[in-house]
């Protein structure tokens, strides 16, 4: 998978204000701070399509952003929304900022055109209370979650090992995990694939 064109669409407030869900969609959610902004661009090859965060927090938009790919394979181009949620959990956000994932991925659920969710997991951190509520959310809607666990160049080998180890077991099947870092390219290609597997299961609009 191959990301041919990637353009800014639109920020939205709440769902409802979102683009129509007339392609598939895939989602980029994790906590503020997490690298979320670093791996998009990388995936987009553009290194200043979605902005890397001065100030974690700050951005409580839903961006949209129109997505033309490839496969190695075939010239077949495929056309979907990459869609970057806003961060959640930042210490300093008020608290209705901090969840307010949670009523916003349920409305996008129900939009129907969402076929996968990267969640972003500091690899230093591991996942978290509030990713748990997340994924168990996902299972309950039958999303498909893939969790990276970011910022990997900061750890050691035996350190990335156990961090994978631990995720896999917390996940217990119900999303997949990989290893990634922005800074030296780790879980790239994997990210990619991912992101083509997915691209299989579609039968809807843009597939
Ligand atoms: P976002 O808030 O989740 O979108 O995170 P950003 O992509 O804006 O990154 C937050 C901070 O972490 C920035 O200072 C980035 O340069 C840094 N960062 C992002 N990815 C990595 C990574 O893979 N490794 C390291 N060491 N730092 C990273």
């Amino acid at each position: 998978m191959l990301i041919t064109k990637a353009t800014y669409l639109i920020s939205s407030p709440s769902v409802d204000k979102c683009p129509k869900p007339d392609r598939p969609e895939y989602a980029f959610i994790g906590r503020s701070n997490v690298g979320k902004s670093s791996l998009i661009n990388l995936l987009c090859n553009n290194s200043k399509l979605a902005k890397i965060s001065v100030t974690p927090g700050k951005t409580q938009l839903i961006n949209h952003y129109t997505i033309e790919s490839t496969t190695e394979k075939s010239n077949k181009k495929t056309n979907w929304y990459l869609v970057d949620l806003p961060g959640y959990g930042y210490a300093a956000a008020s608290a209705a900022e901090r969840v307010t994932w949670a009523p916003m991925t349920t409305a996008l659920a129900a939009r129907a055109s969402l076929r996968g969710l990267f969640l972003i997991v500091d690899s230093r951190r591991g996942l978290l209370a509030g990713d748990e509520g997340l994924i168990a959310w996902a299972a309950a809607v039958r999303c498909p979650v893939h969790v990276l666990l970011s910022k990997t160049d900061k750890l050691k080998r035996a350190e990335l090992s156990r961090a994978l180890t631990l995720a896999r077991q917390a996940l217990a099947g119900r999303a997949t995990a990989q290893a990634f870092s922005a800074v030296d390219g780790t879980g790239l290609e994997e990210a990619r694939r991912q992101l083509h597997q997915w691209f299989q299961k579609i039968k809807g609009p843009g597939g």
